[in-house]
């Protein structure tokens, strides 16, 4: 049995126990004794598997010639690699080029990709985080860090709100933690604007309107304000700020706020007080409430809805919604590659439509941008404009599709690497090589070397992965971790804690700052406020996560036509029937859907998953390329859709 975890970005960072026979995994199942996960996986865990002897899964480097594909060796492919990368250096900089890698595998040595461009000169970076930037910053400003409470302390709490938040679809570590604090008495409340698996069993599910969650949050805090419920001592021991936030919210009547968030005010008195009145209760947040343009200002306000009633830093309280614990602790780049990053720029993704000529060369890992991105339309054109554009996948993509050069990679399952959450599991996780893949140059971390030999480069760290990882987490040996220990034993740095507990914040002031000075320096309001203006007759587009399928890499054995959830009424207003094809159609383009009649959504909403490859038609080829106030994160929530017959 091989010890591994999942590395799809994740709340649970699942360990696995992995059975091998013969150089083959048989079984993959969670490992019971593990103090997060218990044993607990999705079916994601499973599809590790299927992908590493997935028929279509590819060996070989290809290179796109005269419009078709063609196989080539590995060392061809570094020398063709080497020699454009060259080129392009010494035509044009180093930060001609392009590398972009998100989350699909989230290991350390997945990432090496980093460190060889660092080693390269330094490249253009796209800055836009698509996923949760706005909510960290947000966090940032408030807090000064992104921490959370450990998920037992769910237990202490005695009430709970689940706000933008569906563990049952992505944080299912938490459901019998959930269950049980029910049976101790705790109420759930979910406060989404779309019924999902955890509205299944929470005992309030406010549904509120799209955009609208800071309107909530300060509804709430102007109750809990004008009815005397905070609490003052807290507050004037470590908080900035309340007075303004406060001579704010009072320019914003009740009836204006409850109109906005479509909840009606004797029900937000009511979860006002089940917030407030009971020491302590904790707010644990999604991420799809950021994905707005006013998503950081809304996390801002649910922040400071748990600051004035004193709940930061209590047993039972916090407002969880990251844990970027080892990011701060481990040596993620132990050979000083970022010396040599001279030419490093950051790009947004406007930067990259309007400028992608002077790009010459694009690097794709971890990531099928060309499916995750926003306005699909134009970034493909975009993409086609970069001369040499390379892929690192196990699969043909959506992305790697329109590359010149494809480099097929290794399974997690035949890697050995280091594995952490920044978002809620604390414990870090070695990851053992269970199987040998069929080139050792599909390993990324091989390739690399490979191609960084190739072009001399004399400083780059040519060391085992052993070694390399050994020297990343070399700041935890004063604590007796050890790679050995990480492989051997349960490892966390980070057991039961509560947030914040000494009440030392990260921020300027060393308080939580209601009132951000950061903030301020950034162009931004100091304090939250509430901005909604982006309105529209039409139907708003919220694309969520689904249960069986997390990252867009993944979805490529979907083969049916993308779904689309409508109410009822919408459908009878434009007489339409379950399972009709449709058009759905955006400012940014059109997409054929099948509809979906459900009560789950509200009238004003179409409702589908992320990650339909092109094929099933994505959703992406409608949403807007916005960036939200905070994070640079993309508002792909701010999408309006006409339905077409
Ligand atoms: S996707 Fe998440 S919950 Fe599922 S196995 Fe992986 S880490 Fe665990």
């Amino acid at each position: 049995m091989k010890s591994h975890g999942c590395p799809l970005d994740c709340f649970g960072c699942c360990k696995l126990n992995v059975y091998v026979e013969d150089n083959k995994v048989v079984k993959i199942e969670g490992d019971k004794n593990h103090p997060y996960t218990k044993g607990i996986v999705c079916e994601k865990a499973k599809n590790h598997l299927k992908r590493l002897n997935a028929r279509d899964r590819l060996y070989s480097p290809m290179k796109k010639q005269n419009g078709k594909w063609v196989n080539i060796t590995f060392e061809e492919a570094i020398n063709i690699i080497s020699d454009k990368l060259r080129y392009y250096r010494e035509k044009y900089s180093s930060n001609s080029v392009i590398h972009y890698g998100s989350s699909g595998t989230g290991t350390i040595l997945k990432g090496i990709e980093d460190i060889f461009f660092n080693f390269y000169g330094g490249i253009t970076k796209i800055e836009n985080e698509i996923c949760w930037s706005a909510g960290n910053k947000a966090q940032k400003y408030d807090f000064g860090d992104n921490k959370s409470n450990s998920i037992e302390d769910i237990l202490n709490a005695k009430n709970i709100i689940l706000w933008s938040k569906n563990p049952a679809n992505s944080h299912i570590q938490l459901l019998p933690f959930l269950k049980k604090a029910r049976q101790n008495g705790a109420k759930i409340i979910v406060i989404d604007p779309i019924s999902t698996d955890s509205t299944n069993f929470c005992d309030i599910h406010i549904k509120i309107n799209p955009a609208s969650d800071a309107a909530m949050a300060m509804a709430m805090t102007k109750v809990i304000i004008e009815e005397n419920l905070q609490d003052a001592e807290f507050i004037k021991k470590n908080v900035v700020g309340f007075r303004e936030y406060k001579a704010y919210l009072d320019t914003l009547s009740m009836e204006y706020l409850s109109r906005e968030c479509g909840v009606n005010i004797d029900t937000i008195k009511e979860i006002s007080h089940i917030y407030a009145e009971e020491k302590y209760s904790t707010i644990c947040m999604g991420y799809g409430l950021q994905r707005y343009k006013n998503g950081g200002n809304s996390v801002r306000s649910i922040d400071a809805l748990a600051a004035i009633t004193g709940s930061v830093g209590k047993k039972g309280g916090g407002v969880n919604y990251s844990n970027k614990v080892y990011p701060k602790v481990l040596n993620l780049d132990p050979y000083g590659s970022y010396k040599y990053a001279l030419k490093d720029r950051n790009w947004n993704f406007h930067k990259l439509l309007k400028c992608s000529k002077d790009i010459k060369a694009i690097f794709v890992s971890k990531a099928n941008p060309l499916n995750q991105w926003p306005d699909l339309n134009n970034f493909i054109k975009a993409f086609e404009n970069i001369e040499f554009k390379v892929c690192i996948d196990m699969f043909m993509t959506d992305t790697a599709k329109h590359c010149d050069l494809i480099i097929p990679c290794t399974n997690t399952l035949e890697s050995e690497d280091l594995l952490y959450s920044s978002m809620s599991n604390p414990y870090i996780i070695y990851n053992e090589k269970c199987v040998e893949p069929k080139h050792k140059l599909m390993d990324e971390y091989y390739f690399f070397m490979e191609l960084a030999k190739k072009m001399g480069m004399k400083e780059y760290p040519y060391v085992s992965k052993r070694e390399y990882l050994t020297q990343v987490i070399k700041p935890l040996e004063k604590k007796g971790i050890t790679l050995e220990k990480i492989k051997n034993e349960y490892v966390t740095i980070q057991e039961n804690s509560i947030a914040w507990s000494d009440l030392k914040f990260k921020t300027p002031s060393k308080k939580i700052e209601i009132y951000s000075k950061e903030a301020e320096k950034d162009g931004l309001s100091p304090i939250p406020v509430y901005v909604n203006d982006e309105k529209s007759d039409k139907l708003r587009l919220l694309t969520t996560h689904p249960k069986k399928s997390l990252m867009s890499q993944s979805f490529k054995d979907v083969d049916t036509m993308a779904a689309a959830n409508i109410s009822k009424n919408t459908a009878e207003k434009q007489d339409i029937h379950n399972g009709d094809i449709v058009k759905l159609k955006s400012s940014r383009g059109e997409i054929r859907v099948k509809i979906n009649i459900t009560d789950k959504v509200s009238d004003n909403l179409v409702h589908m998953n992320v990650g339909w490859w092109e094929k099933s038609s994505n959703p992406n080829f409608l949403t807007e390329n916005q960036i939200a106030d905070m994070g640079k994160q993309a508002a792909y929530y701010d999408t309006f859709v006409e339905i077409k017959k």
